[in-house]
């Protein structure tokens, strides 16, 4: 009779049981935990769109404020800052744009690369309105000739990051540079289609100055640059008297703004004797949703120019034109 070894057959079973466990749990990770590229986290969706252009398969970007989240007001929850402390790179706009962020992008410093994609914007190009308290307007994705500096900020920390890609990355800005002048173009002619005297933007808040002074609009908002304080009754009379006595045809509502306070305006119109159109959303600080053609940089900007130029000419702006 074979002496069978217990002790060996019940270690052999133990043994079996720990590898399948194993080749199980690892069949359950997910694909995020096996993507070992850098993993670059971007504030706002006008960034990633940069990082997932010029990055392109070499890395794995992701951006934290999804469409209709307000970056003045966005504070970063506990899944935000786990996200934000396994990045190996952090982008942001920076000019105050994400004010309740600051220290945490102060304590990430320490131990990740973060960088504001602002940070090579001439300074002369950058506007500082009166009512900003000597800060300068963090809304320069407007400028599409201004956010081309954003571009070369993102190009050169993937390179840092990823030197083996470098090529790449140059070849992807290059790309992306060209369509951002194609864009810029675009933009202007759109412009050229309303009269100088209609030329007249009015949102709910101030985030279109730097399309403004980049495409010749005069652009009046109702809450100042930020959307931390609400709008007054002043606010409203004064644009109210504004729109009658211009006889502009249209305002805007805006993505991450609640409407309501345009609408106020339109209401304070119509009691004046004027009709004023709600022209339209606009993306102001957020894309539209993933997977839409709003849902990137380039399909943002040319949504807001035809709604703008469309209603303010009265002549819709179809899809042909893009
Ligand atoms: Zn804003």
């Amino acid at each position: 009779m074979k002496y069978i070894n217990f002790k060996r057959v019940f270690s052999a079973i133990v043994l079996g049981i720990l590898v399948s466990a194993s080749v199980m749990l690892s069949a359950c990770k997910s694909d995020a935990d096996l993507d070992t590229r850098p993993r670059v986290l971007s504030t706002v969706g006008m960034i990633d769109d940069i990082v997932k252009n010029v990055g392109g398969k070499y890395v794995n970007a992701k951006a934290i404020m999804g469409p209709g989240v307000d970056p003045h007001l966005f504070q970063a929850s506990a899944g935000d800052l786990k996200s934000l402390s396994e990045a190996n790179l952090i982008l942001y706009v920076g000019l105050h744009l994400e004010a309740k962020m600051t220290d945490v992008f102060e304590k990430m410093a320490s131990k990740t690369k973060v960088a504001a994609v602002s940070s090579r914007m001439p300074k002369d190009r950058l506007v500082s309105p009166p009512e900003f308290d000597g800060q300068y307007d963090p809304h320069v994705w407007f400028d599409v000739g201004l956010w081309m500096h954003a571009v070369e900020v993102v190009r050169d920390e993937l390179s840092k990051l990823d030197p083996s890609h470098e090529t790449e990355f140059n070849q992807n800005a290059q790309d992306y540079l060209s369509m951002l002048e194609d864009l810029d173009f675009y933009v202007n002619e759109m412009a050229s289609r309303v009269p100088k005297s209609q030329r007249v933007l009015i949102t709910a808040h101030d985030a279109f100055g730097y399309f403004g002074r980049a495409y010749g609009f005069k652009v009046l908002g109702l809450q100042g640059i930020s959307t931390e304080s609400e709008a007054g009754t002043k606010d409203v009379q004064h644009l109210t008297n504004y729109i009658v006595k211009h006889k502009i045809k249209a305002i805007f509502v805006e993505s991450s703004v609640p409407a309501r306070t345009i609408q106020a305006v339109q209401a304070s119109v119509k009691s004046k004797g004027w009709n004023v159109e709600i022209g339209g959303e606009l993306f102001a600080d957020a894309m539209g949703k993933a997977g839409t053609k709003e849902g990137t940089y380039d399909g943002m900007v040319r949504h807001n120019v035809n709604t703008i130029v469309g209603a303010l000419t009265g002549q819709p702006i179809g899809d042909e034109v893009e």
